[in-house]
């Protein structure tokens, strides 16, 4: 898979190529990243990427002309590398939210994206109407710029290309099976005083996994209640699992 992002900071994304499993997913030929600065792509002496809004306001906003004449490198790029049609997201607070299923499918569907960060007060609309496929938003909080939000997306896809985990953990993570996970515990078996679940010791495979489903539910309900709602909606939890959330609520440890 081929990733193309837009940014006036490339340095910001050479952690993916540099630390931990993106690095070596990288290195292994799964995923290549290339960077294209809307700086080189103006014609004044300032090199000019940003100017003042319409209609007054604070700030900067970022103009339409570098950043179409980067994405059009880049989608020339990624046709030269064999993907004719890229994805082009762009990075925004008030974009869509950034979901555990976008990036299976993304990642599913492989080929390319072009990713466009923005800085200041954000990028002016006609260019996101006349480029982009689809603005993403990484939280409801506003960063300084979409480069964060490029790192939490690429690294989210990668994890999930056919190669990049050493263990397939994905399928037991997080939002996999619309739940929360389960707690994890390592050595040592007690550390300042608080003991791993003994269940966990037990090697009783199928007593782990009823327990960590039953953690997984309870831990869902209690921070994530939203999630546990639409996991029963499409039956994924059973008559049994109801029964533990209920003593759970019972007993209260989870709030009905
Ligand atoms: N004026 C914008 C607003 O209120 O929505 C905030 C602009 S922010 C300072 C600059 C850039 O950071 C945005 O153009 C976007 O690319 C990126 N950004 C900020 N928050 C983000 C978020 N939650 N998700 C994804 N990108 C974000």
């Amino acid at each position: 898979m081929r990733f193309d992002v837009i940014t006036l900071f490339p340095e910001m994304l050479r952690v993916l190529t540099d630390c931990g499993i993106t690095r070596r997913a990288h290195e292994g030929g799964l995923w290549q990243l290339a960077t294209w600065n809307p700086r080189e792509f103006t014609s004044d002496a300032h090199r000019t990427v940003d100017d003042r809004p319409f209609g007054g306001g604070p700030g900067m906003v970022m103009l339409a002309e570098p950043l179409a004449q980067a994405v059009e490198a880049a989608q020339a790029a990624q046709r030269a590398a064999g993907v004719q049609r890229p994805r082009v997201l762009a990075f925004a607070a008030s974009g869509l939210p950034l979901t555990d299923a976008k990036v299976r499918r993304w990642a599913g569907e492989g080929g390319g994206a072009v990713l466009v960060c923005g800085r200041y007060e954000g990028i002016d609309q006609r260019f996101l109407d006349e480029y982009v496929d689809e603005e993403v938003s990484i939280g409801d909080f506003v960063l300084s710029g979409g480069e964060v939000a490029a790192l939490a997306l690429i690294d989210a896809v990668v994890r999930h290309l056919p190669g990049a985990l050493k263990e397939p953990s994905a399928a037991d993570e997080s939002f996999a099976d619309g739940l929360l996970d389960a707690p994890q515990y390592t050595r040592p078996e007690v550390w300042r005083g608080r003991s791993v679940p003994e269940v966990l010791l037990s090697g009783h495979h199928a007593q782990i996994a009823a327990w960590r489903r039953r953690q997984a539910l309870v831990r869902t309900a209690q921070r994530r209640p939203e999630l546990l709602q639409t996991a029963r909606a499409s039956g994924r939890i059973g008559p049994a699992e109801e029964s533990w959330l209920d003593a759970a609520a019972a007993s209260g440890e989870v709030k009905k």
